[in-house]
């Protein structure tokens, strides 16, 4: 609610406005009082609060003031004589500026005005600023004229309405700001985001909408207490309002969620450098009671009108962005784009289809050994879940746990994961150990220890031969609760493994506080240690080295080639799994192999490891002249692409590249042999966040609706360009350039 509608609510409470009855009239009324009881009466109810007199000269110079009232401007001020208008400012409502005329325009058009709210000025503040009033009155008047009826003043009443407004107005703050950090509120974002959107469908501008989301701040919280997490928050909006651009609105949306609208913004360049600051800015340390806490930040950036028009929907796709970047690892930022949507619609396929599976029988746990590094000799296998989905093959568990971790299903598949693996390993011959991946989900669930305990009873395997797999992010939750957990475990008598260890918030002091049987070392690590002049197999030897002083073993996991094989051997390192050895194979190929008695594996690899070179093969949409055209993108450079499909362009020629989503580029052909051309842009592209690249602007959906287009954001597709040379009529004369197929067969000529 704004002052408006504060003033609203006094007209409502003062319903009946309090005439003053000129002397005839009042004469009339009460004959039978007389004029000395009159007096009597009027000084009574002056000397009271409940309503003081005010008057003026035909000028609208103060003559008069009830002394309670004139005591609430300074002792030492002249106020009579002066203008009532430089002494009282009528209060507008900041949402509607054109409400609340000024008091200086009612007195001069001679009118009556009832219960108009004003604040008290100080000497000599300006009219038009927001009054620093810290008195409030509800001011009534009614024109004066005499005998002669010309216009002789004012006369009018004073309530005093200061204690009430102040606590309206707190109320009001309330309600539009949040009261920890002093930003605007969910409720007052979403209403400046409307407005700011209004305004530009109105004008065709642009307005960005940045989403924020603190990383590890639910630590800080545990770790350091609730006071902690909200002087930090404090600082991390102090921070944000000293780099938020100049002219945007910041807010805190919820718990650890920040938002920023940044009205007439559409560069994806600027706004890409913007995030990166505020990225960096926000994960310096902070300093919290002597504590030293360090957070990340998470943004995700939506335009309009580009990825949305309505409030709503740039409102999810900034969501979207944001989802992307946290997922992406933290500390980054994303543009929204429409292949998040189809992510997020994946996603919940996925989600919809994996309630079902167990049931379906879709699911598998499949084992890959960990054998011993010197000898190869098979000493236990790893669990890995498997699905084959009836429609789309066979999915990763790299993307469908942490699909079921967010949506609940974790704990259903985890402890089917767990029974199925202790029921197979029960059947092996030999006691090979078996170790099952634990998400931290599962172990945050109080019933890990009775899942586990019913898996063995059942399978009857003894819990020796049992291995959890841990990740470090188990230690993110509450210590004490986390250690609990541990200790259960323990009294189980299984085994722990800490895996992917060195990717997360590694510290090497979680080793300390948890009793790991295990480390398996980072695939990360192993990746070309070979060759990466010794950084790899110094950190790798340096784990290991601590892992034996603390009686723990060591995995190397994603050994592939020769040479990591061999510089993994000659560390201290005791086991090592990686398809260089065997990929995770089926229940009866582990027994077939068991039962063979062949213990050792033999190693199958690469002499080195390759680093996969990503080459596009992406479909851009290429205009020249009004004909439109389509070419492979084979590679993409900040200044520059090759392309491929069109016959013959000669050096010189000028493009326009169409890369999808409102992407235009235009540039010119700088080198040209058969169907390839390498082009160089006019503006060069910006990053997009994600490793990738993007065009500073885009094509305004105002500017194809111009042409005839529907009005609504940008889609996938390629078809921004056709439609623009579409619209200058049909081509004139023959295509310049012959269209050759490099796509496979499904090129085709737009
Ligand atoms: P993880 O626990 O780190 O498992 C090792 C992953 O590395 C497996 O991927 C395995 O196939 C792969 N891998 C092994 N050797 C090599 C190699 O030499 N090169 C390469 N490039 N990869 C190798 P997978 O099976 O796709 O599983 C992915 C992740 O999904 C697992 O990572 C684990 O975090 C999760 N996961 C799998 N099964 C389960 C399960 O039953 N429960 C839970 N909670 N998570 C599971
Ligand atoms: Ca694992
Ligand atoms: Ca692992």
């Amino acid at each position: 609610m704004g002052v408006r509608g504060i003033w609203k609510g006094f007209g409502g409470e003062h319903a009946e406005p309090v005439r003053v009855p000129d002397a005839e009239e009042a004469a009339s009324l009460v004959p039978a009082v007389s004029d000395a009881e009159r007096l009597d009466l009027l000084g009574s109810l002056e000397s009271s609060d409940l309503t003081w007199f005010w008057a003026t000269d035909s000028g609208g110079r103060l003559t008069y003031l009830s002394p309670r009232a004139r005591a609430q401007f300074q002792p030492d001020r002249a106020i009579f004589g002066k203008p009532l208008a430089d002494l009282v400012q009528t209060i507008q409502d900041p949402d509607d500026p054109g409400e609340g005329k000024p008091i200086s325009f009612m007195l001069s058009a001679r009118s009556s005005f009832t219960e108009m709210v004003v604040g008290l000025k100080d000497e000599g503040e300006d009219a038009g600023k927001r009054t620093g009033a810290n008195s409030w009155w509800l001011l009534t008047g009614r024109p004066q004229f005499d005998r002669k009826r010309e216009f002789s003043g004012y006369r009018g009443i004073v309530q005093d309405i200061t204690a009430t407004y102040k606590e309206e107005r707190r109320k009001s703050r309330l309600a539009t700001f949040d009261a920890l950090t002093g930003l605007a509120n969910r409720h007052r974002m979403s209403q400046r985001l409307a407005a700011a959107l209004n305004a530009s469908k109105v004008e065709k501008r642009s307005c960005a909408l940045l989403m924020l989301d603190l990383d590890r701040f639910k630590q800080v919280n545990d770790t350091l207490g609730h006071p902690a997490g909200d002087e930090l928050l404090k600082q991390v909006s102090q921070r944000l309002q000293r780099i938020a651009p100049a002219g945007s609105e910041i807010g805190r949306i919820g718990g650890d969620e920040f938002q920023l609208i940044v009205p007439d913004m559409d560069d994806r360049g600027k706004l890409g450098d913007c995030a990166n600051r505020m990225i960096q800015m926000l994960s310096q340390p902070y300093s919290i009671d002597g504590s030293r806490a360090i957070i990340g930040t998470s943004v995700g950036i939506a335009i309009a009108p580009y990825d949305g028009i309505e409030p709503d929907e740039l409102v999810k796709a900034a969501d979207l962005a944001l989802y992307a970047a946290k997922g992406g690892g933290r500390g980054q930022f994303r543009f929204y784009s429409n292949d998040l949507k189809e992510t997020a619609e994946d996603r919940r396929e996925i989600e919809e289809d994996l309630r079902d599976a167990i049931a379906a029988g879709q699911l598998e746990m499949h084992y890959q050994p960990q054998v011993g590094a010197r000898d190869h000799v098979v000493r236990g296998f790893e669990a890995l879940m498997r699905w084959d989905h009836p429609e789309h093959g066979p999915i990763s568990p790299a993307t469908f746990i942490p699909i079921a971790e967010q949506s609940n299903l974790i704990d259903g598949l985890g402890s089917w994961a767990l029974q199925q693996a202790c029921i197979d390993a029960a059947h092996w011959p030999g006691d090979l150990p078996v170790s099952v991946n634990v998400s931290a989900r599962q172990f945050l669930n109080e019933d890990l220890p009775a899942v586990v305990k019913t898996a063995l009873s059942k399978s009857g395997l003894p819990p020796s031969r049992l291995e959890l797999e841990i990740t470090e992010s188990v230690f993110m939750g509450d210590v004490g609760s986390t250690q609990a957990m541990f200790a259960q475990l323990r009294k189980l008598g299984v085994k722990l493994a800490l895996d992917d260890f060195g990717t997360g918030y590694s510290s090497l002091s979680y080793l300390r506080k948890a009793p790991f049987d295990k480390i398996k070392i980072d695939q990360s690590f192993v990746r070309g240690c070979a060759q990466d002049g010794g950084t790899g197999t110094a950190i790798i030897q340096a784990i290991a080295s601590l892992a034996g002083a603390m009686n723990m073993t060591t995995t190397a996991e994603g050994v592939e080639a020769m040479d990591e094989l061999a510089s993994v051997s000659s560390l201290d390192i005791d086991l090592v799994q990686g398809f260089i050895f065997s990929r995770a194979v089926s229940h009866e190929e582990v027994l077939e192999k068991l039962c063979s008695g062949e213990l050792r594996y033999e190693p199958v690899g690469p002499a080195r490891h390759r680093s996969g070179r990503r080459t596009l093969f992406r479909r851009v949409g290429v205009v020249h002249e009004d004909h439109h055209y389509v070419a492979m993108l084979r590679d993409l450079s900040r200044t520059g692409a090759r392309i491929e499909g069109l016959l013959d362009v000669p050096i010189g020629t000028e493009l326009v590249l169409d890369l999808g989503e409102g992407q235009i580029v235009v540039g010119r052909v700088r080198r040209s042999q058969d169907a390839t051309q390498g082009i160089e842009f006019e503006v060069p592209l910006v990053s997009d966040g994600a490793g990738g690249l993007c065009t500073r602007h885009r094509v305004s959906p105002y500017m194809l609706a111009a042409i005839g287009m529907p009005l609504r954001a940008l889609g996938s597709g390629h078809h921004l360009a056709a439609a623009a040379a579409g619209s200058a009529g049909s081509p004139s004369g023959r295509p310049r350039f012959m269209q050759v197929d490099v796509g496979g067969g499904a090129a085709r000529a737009g």
